[in-house]
């Protein structure tokens, strides 16, 4: 997938709309297209990964910090106490669609295992 053509690189770069809910140098997080929970964000590296096997491309302070934005997204969207999923679709079993790493962060009613 070239950067060029991808969506989560657009919205990374202001070229798409998204309803964002934070926002700093290295990551972003916006709220699913299509959200599948009351509390449905995606949290992105601003650096295109394709997947989890790409992962050491990201320096480690952005693969922290990706987990450190969806504890803060959760908390700011009132599911810290209440708890919420954190997901990463990883390949074709896991019906991953963009090939841009995102964590989807899930919440606001009970998300169970498959
Ligand atoms: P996955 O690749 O993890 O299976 O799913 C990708 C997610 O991105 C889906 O939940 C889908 O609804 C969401 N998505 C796809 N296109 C867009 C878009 O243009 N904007 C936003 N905000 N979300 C999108
Ligand atoms: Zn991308």
């Amino acid at each position: 997938m070239d950067e060029r053509d991808c969506i989560f690189c657009k919205i990374a770069r202001g070229e798409m709309e998204a309803e964002v809910v934070h926002d700093e140098d290295e990551v972003l997080a916006f709220k699913d297209i299509n959200g599948r929970a009351p509390v449905h964000v995606l949290v992105i590296p601003r650096q295109h990964v394709g997947s989890l096997e790409e992962v050491t491309r990201l320096p480690e302070s952005v693969t922290r910090r990706l987990l450190e934005v969806a504890s803060t997204v959760a908390e700011k969207l009132g599911v810290g106490e209440s708890g919420y999923a954190v997901r990463i679709n990883n390949g074709p079993d896991a019906g991953q669609e963009i090939f841009h790493l995102h964590l989807h962060v899930l919440g606001g009613q009970r998300i169970g295992m498959p």
